[in-house]
């Protein structure tokens, strides 16, 4: 379907995003990226599924050293994820057609050099290398500025922050820039991108409910924020981020396309009654950073586990990685995030202890029924 939304076209590659383009439908792939077998089949599991642009995080160069073997033979635009490591830009440009930076990972590295430098420096690498950018906001990781003028207001604090970004690109006259604001409540995913659609109606939008979690809840959330955004104009290219095995991947894809075609047809979903009460599981979709692949199965044992409070208002967070998962668990009333060999369990952002993978779910529901009591 394409959007009735008047933003401007950008190129990445043969791919147009923005203007009257049909909608773009992408994924990512979430395993470990120097592990080259096992990235090379996410690509072909994406590709398969109907992905038109796959996205590949790094983070070390040892990552980049194995970019050129995972992505050999293969034709579809790639997206490259900056993570925490924006210097990678150079080294992985020439092979990719987009660069994704976190305005909220900018200030690691660095730190003498203002962010505003930082982002004309990721510019002119993607200009030289003909890539298209996106500027992917992330409520788990807003950078610090914005988090202390804002406070608690996260949306208007997510919103600022990809409308600066838009600012310091323009200043410098560099076009081919989208913008992503997620996090993983639809209900803030509307609104941060309808008021970022308002400020700047010109910008291309990808849109994603980010560690939307497991299906159905995951697909229903997702949903619920395309949904309102794209019969509203507001959306030019979207990512379904779910927790499920790496090998079903290519229902991040299949999930989008039906998506936008019932919403060409009209067929809208109602959210389902009381969808918003009651227990509330996220868990990231994994990706490159993935400690250990147990991390799917863990967060399956945990929905599995906590059917029993699932009256209860509370939100257990279940991240596969130390990077983001220390900071994106603490908003949540409970929160696991997995190391290689062990999980750490978080009461808000307090943590109760490390656990083998075997036994964190049995602590996991001492410190639940703690919380019910
Ligand atoms: S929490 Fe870690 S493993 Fe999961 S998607 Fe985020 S960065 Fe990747």
């Amino acid at each position: 379907m394409a959007t009735t939304r008047n933003t401007r076209p950008i190129r990445i590659g043969s791919l147009t995003i923005g203007g009257d383009a049909p909608m773009m439908v992408q994924s990512m792939a979430a395993t470990r990226t120097q592990d080259v077998a096992a990235t090379r089949r996410q690509l072909e599991i994406l590709t398969s599924a109907g992905a038109d642009l796959v996205r590949i995080a790094v983070d070390s160069a040892a990552d980049v050293a194995a970019l050129a073997a995972v992505i050999e033979g293969f034709s579809v635009p790639l997206s490259i994820d900056l993570q925490e490591n924006y210097a990678l830009a150079k080294d992985v440009a020439p092979f990719v057609q987009k660069l994704r930076y976190n305005p909220g990972h900018l200030h690691h590295h660095e730190r003498n050099k203002s962010v505003e430098d930082k982002v004309r420096w990721i510019a002119d690498v993607a200009q030289a290398n003909d890539c298209a950018l996106r500027i992917g906001c992330n409520a788990g990781s807003l950078a610090p500025d914005y988090k202390q003028r804002f406070g608690d207001d996260h949306t208007a604090a997510l919103v600022a922050q990809a409308v600066d970004h838009c600012a310091f690109l323009d200043k410098i006259d560099f076009r081919d820039y989208c913008v992503s604001i997620k996090d993983s409540d639809p209900r803030l995913v509307i609104e941060a991108n309808k008021k970022f659609s308002a400020e700047r109606p010109d910008v291309p939008i990808h849109l994603g409910v980010t560690e939307a979690g497991m299906p159905p809840d995951g697909v229903i959330k997702t949903r619920i924020a395309f949904e309102q955004l794209i019969s509203q104009g507001i959306g030019d290219t979207l990512r379904v981020s779910l927790t499920v095995p790496f090998e079903d991947k290519g229902q991040e894809i299949v999930v989008g396309r039906q998506i936008l075609a019932d919403i060409a047809a009209g067929r809208f979903r109602s959210v389902p009654k009381g969808f918003f009460d009651g227990l509330n599981i996220i868990a990231c979709p994994s990706c490159s950073r993935v400690e250990n692949e147990r991390f799917i199965e863990l967060a399956q044992e945990v929905k599995e586990a906590t059917k029993i409070a699932a009256e209860h208002d509370l939100t257990i967070a279940v991240m596969g990685c130390r990077v983001n998962g220390p900071g994106e668990t603490d908003d949540a009333d409970l929160g696991l995030w997995c190391g290689p060999k062990t999980v750490n369990l978080k009461r808000g952002t307090e943590t109760v202890g490390t656990y083998s993978y075997d036994e964190v779910v049995e602590a996991l529901m001492g410190e639940l029924k703690v919380l019910i009591d």
